[in-house]
C-alpha cells in the first residue's frame, strides 16, 4: 500500500492541496463561511435564483406534494409528473424536440459520450474543456483527441482523418475562463463532416441570449445546427441536475443506454418543482439578466480604469490570471481577510502556469460590493 499522507504533504507544499470551507448560510452574495461574514464572489448563482423566494416556495410545496426522495430511479418508479413536466418546458424553451434530466451535468456527460461512442470511434475536445466533458470523453472507450483551444481549423484537421462514429465537445461558455466557444464555425465544420456535435452550457444556459437560452442564442444558431445540448441546473437556475436536449431518437437513445442515467436514483420531485419556477423567473423577468450584465459591465470598466488585467471575457466569470499557484492562493487569503470570497483555481482544474483567481459575478451583487472588490484587487496590484 502507498504513503497516501506522504502524497497529501507533497500536495501540500506543492500549493495544491484542496480544502473545504463551511458556509453557513444561503447562497448569496453575502454570507458566513468558516464563522466570518463574507462577500461571494466565486458562485455560479449567476441571476441569485438559489435563494428566491418563489423558487423556495416551489421546493416546499413539492416537498409537500411528493416527499423528501424521489424513491427510485427514473426507469423504476422515480420519474415524477414534476420531473416529465420540467422535461417538457425545457424542451419548449430551448427549442429542441425533447430533453432527458440527469442527475447532474457531470453524469450527463458520462452518459451523453458512453450512449453515443466506443471502441473505434472518435471524441474530439477543447483543451479548454470542462473535466467532466473530459471524463466522459475519456471513459466512453472511443480514441480520444483534444484540439487547441477554440482552434476550428486545428478541429478541422483532426476531423478528415477521424474514425468511427465521431463526437466533438466544447463548453459552451468556457468555466474557468468565461469566453464563449466560436459555435456557428464548430457548428459548421460539423455539419461539413456529418459528425456529432454537444454545447456544454452549464455557464450560458439562462445568461446568454435575449431571452436567456444560452450560447446558441447568443449567436443566433439554430437548434439543428447542433444536435445535442446540455446544460446544467445548478448555476444560472439555481437548484440542482442537468438535462440534455436533442431530438426524439436521441433522447429515447440515451434512455435505453446512458448508465448514469440507468444506474442512479432520481433526483427529488421537489428539486424539479423549484427548477420549474426559475425557470419561469428567466423567462418572465429579463431584468435579472439586464442586472447580472450592468454588474459585468461596472467591474470590467472598473478594472480597467484601475489598472487590474483581465481577460477579454463578456460574461460573469472573470478571471485574473496569476500564473504561479502560490501567489493565487495568496492573493485569494489577502482578499479573504479583507472578507472578500473569491478562490484560487489551480492546476489540474486549469492548464499549468494559468493559476488565478476566478471572480464570478451576479445579478444580485450591489455597485459598492463591486467597488470593494475592485479596491481590494487594486492593493494587491
Ligand atoms: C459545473 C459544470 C458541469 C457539471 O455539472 P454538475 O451539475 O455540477 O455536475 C459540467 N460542465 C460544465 C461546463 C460545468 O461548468
Amino acid at each position: 500500500m502507498k504513503d497516501l499522507q506522504k502524497e497529501l504533504d507533497e500536495r501540500k507544499a506543492q500549493h495544491l492541496y484542496r480544502r473545504r470551507r463551511i458556509s453557513e448560510s444561503a447562497q448569496q452574495p453575502e454570507m458566513v463561511i468558516d464563522g466570518r461574514a463574507v462577500i461571494n464572489f466565486c458562485s455560479n448563482d449567476y441571476l441569485g435564483l438559489a435563494n428566491h423566494v418563489e423558487v423556495k416556495n416551489a421546493f416546499i410545496e413539492g416537498v409537500k406534494k411528493y416527499g423528501a426522495g424521489s424513491g427510485a430511479a427514473h426507469l423504476v418508479n422515480g420519474h415524477s409528473k414534476a420531473h416529465h413536466e420540467l422535461e417538457e418546458e425545457l424542451a419548449e424553451f430551448t427549442g429542441y424536440p425533447r430533453t432527458l434530466l440527469f442527475s447532474t451535468g457531470y453524469m450527463a456527460n458520462l452518459g451523453l459520450a458512453q450512449a453515443l461512442v466506443g471502441k473505434g470511434d472518435t471524441v474530439l475536445e477543447d483543451r479548454l474543456n470542462h473535466a467532466s466533458l473530459i471524463d466522459g470523453g475519456l471513459l466512453s472507450g472511443a480514441r480520444f483527441q483534444r484540439y487547441a483551444h477554440n482552434d476550428v481549423e486545428q478541429l478541422g484537421e483532426k476531423l478528415k482523418t477521424a474514425k468511427g462514429e465521431t463526437l466533438v465537445l466544447t463548453d459552451g461558455v468556457f468555466s474557468m475562463d468565461g469566453d464563449i466557444a466560436n459555435i456557428p464555425v464548430l457548428a459548421d465544420s460539423c455539419k461539413q463532416h456529418d459528425v456529432w456535435l454537444m454545447v456544454d452550457d452549464a455557464h450560458g444556459f439562462g445568461v446568454l441570449g435575449n431571452n436567456g437560452r444560452g450560447s446558441l442564442e447568443h449567436f443566433n444558431v439554430p437548434q439543428n445546427d447542433v444536435p445535442i445540448y446540455m446544460a446544467t441546473l445548478g448555476k444560472a437556475l439555481g437548484t440542482s441536475g442537468a438535462f440534455i436536449a436533442g431530438s426524439e431518437a436521441l433522447i429515447e437513445t440515451l434512455i435505453q443506454k446512458a448508465r448514469p442515467y440507468i444506474y442512479t436514483t432520481a433526483t427529488p420531485p421537489a428539486v424539479a418543482e423549484a427548477t420549474r419556477a426559475s425557470l419561469q423567473l428567466i423567462k418572465t423577468k429579463p431584468e435579472l439578466r439586464e442586472q447580472l450584465n450592468s454588474n459585468i459591465q461596472y467591474f470590467s470598466q472598473c478594472a480597467t480604469q484601475t489598472g487590474i488585467e483581465l481577460t477579454d471575457s463578456q460574461t460573469a466569470i472573470q478571471p485574473i490570471i496569476l500564473g504561479d499557484e502560490a501567489r493565487a492562493v495568496a492573493a485569494s487569503e489577502q482578499l479573504l481577510e479583507q472578507g472578500l470570497l473569491v478562490t484560487a483555481i489551480r492546476p489540474p482544474t486549469v492548464p499549468k502556469g494559468t493559476a488565478r483567481l476566478r471572480i464570478t459575478l451576479s445579478a444580485s451583487h450591489t455597485k459598492v460590493q463591486i467597488d470593494q472588490l475592485i479596491d481590494a484587487l487594486t492593493k494587491q496590484q
